[in-house]
Order: structure tokens, then sequence, then C-alpha cells
């Protein structure tokens, strides 16, 4: 079954044709390491998750780039704003090294709390500058670049469709860049590749380089590492849908006018995860929420909001809310107690419902769809070592963890403080329904009654609760 994913720069769902056959290299634009990732920035690290997993599932061999910007983001885009780092080096107190080593490991907690799948490449923009020097090089070679005072700068009117990711007339790409107000550019949408450190002024990150002291602008640093890292293989570009406008249409132009070739196939892009109002989440906002505060210290399972963002397509808005996020925790405890309800023999799931499953993620990614192809099979009368496989089969995309689902299912009971007669024969119904021993079921049902207990059979396996005698 081919795979097709929408893509920004056609408008329409293409077939996945990679440049080398079976396989697929994928850049997507990483954190700024300023502060903690917010549970917007990490809506898009999901979608990018469900992408490679999907990739991987269909037996693609996946090389996945992620930057890590710490260095030359300035606030707002654009090449006027206030330097990200310096500002959470004066926030805090420290150096700006120590904030991006700070918040880079965050970062990475973050993704493992989410079970993304890590890059196989991270890549650090300080790292990789001489590689963004030469770029700039091969620009000025090629007459694309011009020097104002506080940097070298691309001209973007010497690059033919500039426009072309955008889909933007190029009078309202360059309404949205005027806002800048720096009278040295030629036109408002030209940008810094290179900036100057301001005269009188020292910086904690700079560099030297032919043009004088300073640092590289942002968008250059994900151009000179898709290049490095991916080399051939640049199939397929990520990132929110607010990076289409500026970062990656000079992405783009930078990248092509410096190679001559085309710098990727598929530009993927999520939509935002917004806050009450429909405001999109944002740290200049600050309306931001992140791991700790939404999860962590509420003690909301991270995986809730995983499962939350596997609800929503990647290309629909997503209201974030704690009652949505609550809502989505006790659908996935209910998910783990269904499978929990399988017992623990691994069958295989039979073609016909693994073909609906990969219908579904292979329509751009369309994991609403999956996880109803899911509760469908869990619904079935397949038996249940078949249903158990389909659901650990298809957790290699969801991630969800459904494998621990078993043993997070007897760790709930501990805490309803069953006593160990009652967990026992509760065991040992559940193996005789597996047996489809009805007669012990139902002699073991008398037992726990007896106990003092009332057990239903639901789709979520076996429940039991104290009888009360008040009543
Ligand atoms: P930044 O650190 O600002 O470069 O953002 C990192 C990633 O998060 C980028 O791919 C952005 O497009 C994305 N992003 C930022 N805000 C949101 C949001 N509210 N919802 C979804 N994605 C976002
Ligand atoms: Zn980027």
């Amino acid at each position: 079954m081919e795979l097709f994913l929408y893509n920004t720069l056609s408008l329409q769902k293409e077939k996945f044709e990679p440049i080398k056959s079976g396989e697929a290299g994928i850049y997507t634009c990483g954190p700024t390491v300023y502060n903690y990732a917010h549970l917007g920035n990490l809506r898009t690290y999901l979608f990018q998750d469900f992408l490679v997993r999907t990739l991987a599932y269909k037996g693609y061999k996946v090389k996945r780039v992620m930057n890590i910007t710490d260095v030359g983001h300035l606030s707002g885009d654009g090449d006027m704003g206030e330097d990200k780092m310096e500002k959470g080096s004066a926030r805090e107190g420290r150096s700006a090294w120590d904030i991006a080593a700070y918040y880079t490991d965050a970062f990475k907690e973050d993704m493992d709390l989410l079970n993304m799948i890590a890059p196989d490449v991270y890549c650090r923009a300080t790292d990789n500058i001489p590689e963004q020097i030469d770029l700039v090089k091969q620009l000025e070679a090629k007459g694309f670049t011009y020097v104002t005072s506080d940097g070298v700068y691309f001209d973007t009117a010497k690059f033919p469709d500039y426009n072309r990711l955008s889909h933007l007339p190029l009078e309202e790409l360059r309404e949205g860049a005027r806002v800048e107000k720096n009278p040295e550019k030629k036109n408002p949408t030209d940008f810094s590749l290179w900036k100057f450190s301001p005269i009188g002024e020292k910086r904690q990150m700079e560099w030297e380089s032919p043009w004088g002291l300073g640092f590289p602008g942002w968008h250059l640093e994900c151009s000179a590492m898709s290049l490095k890292y991916l080399g051939e293989q640049r199939d397929i570009h990520c990132g929110g849908i607010d990076h289409i406008n500026v970062h990656h249409t000079n992405e783009i132009a930078q990248s092509e006018a410096a190679t001559g070739e085309t710098f990727f196939r598929y530009w993927l892009h999520g939509a935002f995860l917004n806050i009450a109002g429909g405001k999109k989440m944002a740290k200049s906002e600050n309306n931001y929420l992140t791991v700790a505060n939404a999860l962590v210290n509420k003690e909301i399972n991270p995986l809730a909001f995983r499962y939350a963002t596997l609800q929503v397509h990647y290309r629909k808005p997503m209201d974030y809310s704690e009652n949505n996020l609550r809502q989505a925790e006790q659908g996935l405890n209910s998910l783990y107690r269904q499978i929990a309800a399988l017992g623990s023999d691994i069958g295989e799931a039979g073609a016909g419902a693994k073909d609906e499953f990969v219908e579904a993620i292979t329509d751009d990614l369309n994991m609403p769809v999956a996880l109803s192809v899911l509760f469908k099979i869990l619904k079935s009368e397949m038996p249940m070592p078949a249903k158990l496989g389909a659901a650990l089969d298809f957790d290699r995309v969801l991630g969800l963890n459904l494998a621990s689902a078993i043993s997070r299912f007897e760790e709930t009971a501990q805490k309803l403080e069953l006593p160990e007669e009652v967990k026992c024969l509760l065991a040992a119904r559940q193996k005789a329904r597996q047996e489809k021993d009805w007669e012990k079921a139902d002699a073991l049902r008398v037992d726990i009654t007896n106990l003092g207990y009332n057990l239903t059979d639901g789709p979520e396996g076996q429940q039991v609760e104290l009888i009360n005698h008040e009543e």
C-alpha cells in the first residue's frame, strides 16, 4: 500500500516517492533551547514522530535529523529582535552555553516522556558554524548577497518563485516582513545570513567570518545541516505552520540558490495547539504550558497528551484545556484496561484488520481513524490473542506503550487494595474465561461475591467493587 502525504508545496496529498527507494531522509526543525518546550511545540514534534513511525512501519529505512538551535534565533523570527539565547541567559543569570545545555537536556527528557523516538542525528547550530559560513560564501560567489551595516543579507528579489511554499502574493509576504523597519534592506523579505556583533557589545556567542565577527542568521543552520547530515537523501522537511512563510521559505531560497538543486520535495506542516479562545500557544503570548506544569506536576500521565494528539489530525487545529487532557487520560486508561483484559497470549492479527489500519496511517497520517480501527477490533468477535497481536502491532505507530498495560493494570488493582485472595480469584476467573470454562468462571464469581465484592464483566474486563451493605 502506498503512502500519501499532504505537501505544502503542491497543496495536495501526494504519493511519497523517496529519492532512494526504500529509504526516507527527514529533517525536522528543532527547538530553540532558551526555555522549556511547550505543549504546542511538542504537538508538532509528535506529528513528526507519527510520520517517522509510519515510515518505519511501512518498511522504510528512516534517517531523521533534528537541529538544536542554540544561537541566532531572534525574537519575532526576524533580524531585528532580541537574541533568544542571550535573553535566556539574562533571565537566569547563567551563560548562554549553560542555558543551551540545560534546555537541550530538558527537551530530550520531554521527548522520552512522550515516547517519541529520538532522531538519528541531533545537531547543534554552534557545532556547525564553518558549514554555515561556507554556504554564505557560495551564495556570495553566485551574487545572491549584499552587506549592510549590521550583516550579510540574502537578496530575495534574485530568487525566482520566492513565494513557492507560501503561495502568497509577493506583496503580502513583503507586507508581513515590513514590521521590521530595517531601512538598509533592499526588499522587506530579505533576510540575514550573517549578523555582525554590535559595536561596543561583547556577545557570549560570536565567531570570526570573512565578513566580520558575528553569528549566523537563524534560517542558515537548517540549510547547512540538512545538506551536511542528509546528503542526497533530502526527502521530507517538517515544521509547524508558522514556519511556512518565513523560515522554510528562506531555507528553500538560500539552499536552492547555493546548490542549484531541489532542497526537499515534500514539505509537511502541523497545525497549532491553541489555548482558550483559539489563541496559539506561544512563549511570546505567555500562555504556554510545559510537560512539567501541565502533566507531571498534575499527575497526569504524559502519554495522555500523546493520546490527545492522536485524536486530532495533525493538519487540524487542536484545543488545549486541562479538561481535554483529563478526558484523554480516561480514554487511554480505558484502552489500557481493555488490553489488560486480553490476557498475555499474543496471536497474529488478521490481514483484514491490519489493512484498515494501514489505510488510515498511509492516508496522510490519519491517526484518529487509525485509533478507531483499533477500538473496532477490540470490540469485535476476534479471538483475544489476535486482538492483542493487532494492538501491539499498531502500537509500533501509536507509541502508547500498550505492552505495559498488563503490569499497569495490576498496579491500579493494587491501588484499590484488593485482598490477595480476591486478586487470586480474579486471575483464576480471567483464565477460566479465556479458556471458555464458563462453569468454573461462574463458580469463581460466587466465591468473589461471597467475599463481599460485586463483579461485572465490561468491555474493559472484570471490574470489582465492594458491596455497600448500608444501601
Ligand atoms: P520554535 O522553538 O519556536 O522554533 O518552535 C518549535 C516548533 O514548534 C516549530 O516547528 C513550530 O512551528 C512549532 N510550534 C510553535 N508553536 C506551536 C503551537 N502553538 N502549536 C503547534 N506547533 C507549534
Ligand atoms: Zn529549520
